[in-house]
């Protein structure tokens, strides 16, 4: 069972796994994921590259969840010649649907905007075309088959493949895939044990190797009681400043999350009953599957939701639609809760939701997501004092809270725990930094396991004597890119 990983590999972004399985019936390629390259300009460019193997090859895709750095090629994938299944559980087909269609709309315009830019300047023909448009979306949607389900073995290519829940996001699981003599676990992204609306991830059976994320596993996160009551606090002291009150987050997951707890709190008179303005229509439709999949979550909102309750509505909930709308709320007077996407503030609506309220000292930034350095939210975090928006220089004045404990990933702690039960596997470290997986080894080795970091691009026999390990060749190191702060967490 050899593994080649042309994303994911020592990087956190673009997870792309192929398997290459040697059967009765000859060679099987099984790609596991197919997800965009974000971050840094060198690292998205890859996006833009040929695939390494013919698409048509391919005997079969699955996906573990549907954030775009997980599912975000499969477009491309399908237009370069793909025909054949693409595996996932339901929720994960049904959140990909939207995904997939925002990644298309944003490709299209950021294609647009730079050939605007380019002919200005008369070079418009280094400007590369978008990978994918709607119609290739659609394309790929009609082959994807919504069949795994938790638990269940389904046959794939000669594979024996059992999903289980990874406790990430709506939808997301890990991958037992069984050979008649192998046992290979594929962590795809974990979840953190904290999280506040999904399932702890199912803890696993015993596996001759493992290929494990490592977003997260040189840290343990705050309790999540404690996050909720720095939340709270930065709320409170937000509402009596009295002006509005920006909370940037991603459509899928964050957004539910923070609707959950803004609920929760309001309810338990933690904080005040405050307009909340949800100002993302992709966030909402991402909100419709968490109704339509309500068993997948933590028993209070399951019981919410079967009460005919909507856990993710503050009484003072006003769902924005249209820009119109959006532009409107520049107007609107008195303290607010004001969510927009995106969560680095890179684009979308919260910009000007910010240049319109950055610069008066009785705004709050309350900031609930990573922020990359080289993002706009990473340079407010980081105490610029103006910053550019859409054209103009912006005084920083508000008051900025940074919130840590809302990842969505496994922590340390975490991925020890998920390991505890697969009887000391050979554990194969994808989906990371290489200086994290790096300081994952000696933790390994601690916990009587042998561990090596999957090198990009080359091949790997996920279960022979062990590859040599160390420093591998052909490193991108990318210390700018998160994972899920995209247009689509
Ligand atoms: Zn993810």
């Amino acid at each position: 069972m050899h593994l080649q990983s042309f994303g994911a590999a020592c990087t956190v972004t673009g997870s792309m796994h192929l398997l290459t399985l040697n059967t009765a019936g000859g060679e099987r390629h099984v790609l596991v994921d197919c997800g965009l390259f974000q971050g840094a300009d060198e690292l998205e460019a890859r996006n833009h590259e040929p695939f390494p193997f013919e698409a048509q090859d391919l005997d079969a895709v699955i996906l573990t969840h549907a954030h775009l750095d997980h599912v975000g090629r499969l477009p491309l994938l399908v237009r370069r010649g793909y025909r054949g299944a693409v595996y996932c559980t339901a929720p994960t087909a049904a959140l990909a649907e939207t995904v997939l269609l925002d990644s298309a709309r944003l490709q299209v315009e950021g294609y647009r905007q730079a050939l605007r830019r380019a002919r200005r300047q008369g070079r418009e023909d280094e400007v590369l075309p978008p990978l994918y448009e709607e119609d290739d979306v659609h394309r790929t949607l009609a082959l994807l088959r919504p069949h795994l389900e938790f638990g269940k073995t389904t046959k794939v290519a000669d594979l024996k493949v059992t999903p289980e829940r990874a406790g990430h996001i709506l939808g997301s699981a890990w991958l037992l895939m069984e050979t008649p003599d192998a046992r290979l676990i594929m962590s795809g992204d974990l979840g953190n044990r904290e999280s506040g609306l999904q399932l702890d991830f199912t803890p696993p059976p015993a596996a001759d190797a493992v290929v494990l994320e490592t977003t997260y596993a040189n840290r343990t996160h705050r309790p999540w009681a404690q996050t909720l009551e720095e939340f709270a606090g930065a709320l409170r002291t937000s509402i009596r400043a009295g002006g509005k009150i920006l909370i940037p987050s991603f459509a899928i997951e964050r957004a539910q999350v923070i609707l959950y707890t803004l609920k929760d709190l309001m309810n338990r008179g933690e904080v005040p009953h405050i307009p909340v303005f949800m100002d993302s229509p992709m966030a909402m439709r991402a909100t419709y599957e968490y109704f339509e999949f309500g068993d997948e979550l933590i028993t209070p909102v399951r019981e919410a939701l079967q009460s005919g309750e909507d856990p993710f509505r503050p009484s003072t909930l006003h769902v924005v639609n249209t820009s119109a709308e959006s532009q409107r709320l520049n107007r609107y007077d008195g303290p607010a809760i004001i969510m927009a996407g995106n969560g680095m503030m890179t684009g979308g609506r919260i910009q000007h939701h910010l240049k319109h309220h950055l610069w008066k000292p009785s705004t709050s930034l309350i900031i609930v997501s990573y922020q990359s350095p080289s993002s706009l939210g990473g340079r407010i975090v980081e105490g610029a004092e103006t910053v550019r928006l859409m054209g103009e220089e912006v005084a920083v004045r508000a008051q900025v809270h940074t919130i840590g404990g809302f990842s969505a990933h496994a922590d340390r702690d975490d991925l020890l725990a998920f390991l505890d039960t697969a009887g000391k596997p050979h554990v194969w470290l994808v989906h990371g930094e290489t200086s994290v997986m790096s300081s994952f080894l000696p933790v390994l080795e601690q916990h009587g396991m042998k561990g090596d970091i999957v090198p990009d691009r080359q091949k790997v026999d996920l279960l022979g004597p062990g590859f040599a390990g160390g420093q591998p060749p052909g490193l991108v190191v990318d210390t700018q890119a998160d994972p899920h702060q995209t247009t689509a967490e």
